[in-house]
């Protein structure tokens, strides 16, 4: 059962020290969110904010997380979801899923951080059509620097 079944939000640029139970902090700053376990254990919570791990829904006034946050690794082994400030518990994981859920994220992340450290090709680049139309072999130094301070 949850303890804390609705959150109040604090945006922060560090995270404290001391969490208040019930209290979503979310740190732009080091994109991440953090918070003292739900259930009422009082354990720190870190969801950090990548493509491979939380994302957040900010709608002005809630904050909703996705996917469900699952406290494998904390004795409570508690699992739930965030959505718009509100905390709904979900089912239980064996170990098996946990294990399976693991996996797929290490995966997740090796495929995207392998994609993202591809070099950038001409065609993917912010001048397209300039890049084709000017042949920057003969172009002269100050025009290409003009574009520079124009697109940059
Ligand atoms: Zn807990």
């Amino acid at each position: 059962m949850m303890k804390h079944t609705e959150l109040t939000l604090h945006f922060v640029k560090g995270v404290p020290r001391d969490l208040a139970p019930g209290v979503l902090y979310v740190s732009m700053e080091y994109g991440t969110v953090v918070h003292s376990c739900c259930c009422g254990c009082g354990h720190e919570v870190v969801t950090p904010l990548t493509p491979t791990d939380w994302r957040l829904t900010f709608d002005g006034e809630t904050i909703s997380l996705w996917p469900s946050v699952g406290n494998w690794n904390l004795p409570c082994r508690s699992h739930y979801v965030i959505k718009n400030n509100r905390v709904a518990g979900a089912e239980f994981w064996d170990k098996a899923r946990i294990e399976a859920e693991q996996k797929r994220n290490k995966t997740a992340k090796a495929k995207f951080y392998a994609q993202s450290a591809e070099p950038i090709l001409p065609e993917q680049c912010e001048l397209p059509q300039l890049a084709a139309a000017v042949p920057t072999r003969n172009m002269p130094k100050g025009l290409w620097a003009k574009l520079c301070r124009l697109f940059g």
